[in-house]
């Protein structure tokens, strides 16, 4: 078995790379990098410890040749590039250039490539956007509304709809939700990307480990030719039930490591209240049926990075406010940080992050104030799922994708605002044409809409973000935008290079 793979210099890809050497039937990784210093350096460590299974290549992912070229002769390409936060805020180019453009140049290698290796692609949590403790679980087919102005979002939406409607003869969607590694500590205390969540919002998470683990079954079952039924498909890739936890829970796991509280350390306004992403999934026992492969519980896995760190324990004995002086201080002032933007007025971000002025106004100002579901007594029953209300998807999804119907494409359409103006459905892979509630005709597969989430490319995709008026005639997208937006809220917002851009909605 060959498998070219691209990201391997990222958290997930080392593990995904270990994991997959370690399976004496690869007899070959083919793996593409960006020509940097680090990772000249990194390839040669690779390649004194592969030898002649690992061949690096230097290149570019959003360039076609390269692509071609790192695939040639394999079996698999497992596709994990990508420009994540913070960078892709700072540089949204430079997101949509790997995310996006890399996306698309690798799909259409994979497209002109005989015989088409299988193609796996790593999307995101990221592209469901904003979820509550209203809805916190959620499952592959929920409405797909991105968090406004946030480029990586944006991006791997746009790069799953380019996978979905290409030629390819076998793929895979895996959507990966916030991942625990080894340096996850250091990385995050050094940006103010750790403000960047909403403390009572739901968050899965799943460790590196874990997903490197779920690679390797995957290959082995794939040998074994046991895999028939999961390709040409979308999933959730999560941690399980011990990988739930909220932002504050989040919070108060990476501190503990440091000795104290987050209520030590921080104040509740600091952070979010919505335009976050992430979220429990109710469905990430389909991949765990297929791959056995969530072991480490989150908990047990912060540990871990403790023993790892012990550096961090001295944390314990250093004052709680010189551990603000020194640290924390210098992150709220970076431009990433929301109280940056309190203080300069950035009307737009406010907006989109806090609900406005009205929305920052009512920041609670200590944490007895913080209405925590992580601090209600049924929280436990919550996570395990109990009395969870799952969205609609419009049609009767607990039927196989085999049996859908045209009726249940017609039915799933009405719910969307829209109509399915095809006559018939034979596959679930089959093009049918639909118009969206805003009068736009195109076509998709009901893989795409019905599964996937998808919608009408037209007017679904940012930039401009337009969710409050798309759910005023959406009820698919009403369903759970209102859980964090008001229905008087009418704003598009869009993205100037990094210049977050608001606008009244036109009345139509
Ligand atoms: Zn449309």
């Amino acid at each position: 078995m060959k498998i070219a793979m691209t990201g391997v210099s990222g958290e997930m890809g080392r593990e995904v790379l270990a994991f997959t050497l370690t399976l004496p039937f690869v007899s070959k990784v083919k793996v593409l990098f960006t020509k940097k210093k680090r990772n000249v350096s990194f390839a040669r460590r690779l390649k004194r410890r592969y030898r002649d299974r690992l061949e690096a290549a230097f290149g570019n992912v959003s360039g076609k040749e390269d692509c071609a070229r790192l695939i040639e002769g394999c079996d698999y390409v497992v596709h994990m590039a990508g420009v994540i936060p913070p960078l892709s805020d700072e540089r949204p180019d430079l997101s949509e250039e790997v995310n996006l453009r890399g996306t698309m140049a690798m799909t259409d290698a994979v497209c002109e490539a005989t015989p088409q290796p299988a193609l796996i692609h790593i999307s995101s949590v990221a592209v469901y956007g904003n979820r509550t403790m209203r809805h916190p679980f959620g499952r592959v087919g929920d409405p797909l509304l991105v968090s406004a102005f946030e480029a990586y979002d944006r991006d791997k939406l746009k790069a799953e709809r380019y996978i979905l409607d290409a030629p390819l003869e076998r793929f895979v969607i895996l959507r990966q939700t916030a991942m625990l590694h080894p340096r996850i500590l250091q990385k995050n205390m050094s940006d103010s990307l750790m403000f960047r969540i909403v403390l009572d919002a739901p968050l899965e998470w799943v460790s590196a480990r874990d997903t490197g683990r779920l690679f390797a079954h995957l290959f082995e079952r794939e040998e074994r030719g046991e895999l028939g039924s999961f390709w040409n498909n979308v999933y959730n890739v999560g941690g399980g039930e011990r990988g739930r936890a909220s932002g504050y829970e989040t919070l108060a796991d990476g501190m503990s490591l440091i000795g104290r509280k987050p209520e030590a350390y921080f104040r509740p306004d600091w952070f979010l209240t919505r335009n976050f992403h992430g979220m429990w999934f109710a469905d990430g026992d389909e991949l765990e049926r297929f791959f056995s492969f969530q072991r480490d519980g989150v908990r047990d896995y912060w540990r871990e990075i403790g023993k790892k760190h012990p550096i961090y324990s001295l944390g314990r004995v250093v004052p709680a406010k010189l551990v603000y002086f020194c640290l924390f201080r210098r992150l709220l002032k970076q431009e990433g940080s929301p109280k940056r933007w309190i203080e300069r007025g950035d009307k737009a971000r406010l907006q989109a992050y806090f609900g406005g002025k009205e929305g920052v106004d009512s920041l609670p100002a200590s944490w007895e104030e913080t209405d925590l579901a992580a601090k209600r007594s049924d929280y436990a029953a919550r996570k395990r799922g109990e009395g969870a209300a799952l969205l609609s998807h419009g049609f009767d999804d607990s039927k196989p994708m085999s049996k859908w119907t045209i009726d249940d494409a017609r039915s799933a359409a009405r719910f969307r605002g829209g109509e399915c103006l095809s006559a018939n459905m034979s596959d679930v892979r089959d093009l049918l044409s639909w118009l969206c509630a805003e009068g736009h005709t195109f076509s998709a597969s009901a893989l795409t809409v019905m599964r996937a989430g998808h919608w009408c490319p037209i007017c679904g995709y940012p930039d401009p973000w337009r969710y409050d008026a798309l759910a005023k005639r959406n009820p698919f997208y009403a369903q759970v935008w209102y859980d964090s937006h008001g229905k008087e809220e009418n704003y598009r917002y869009e993205l100037h290079g990094e210049h977050a851009v608001m606008k009244e909605e036109k009345e139509r």
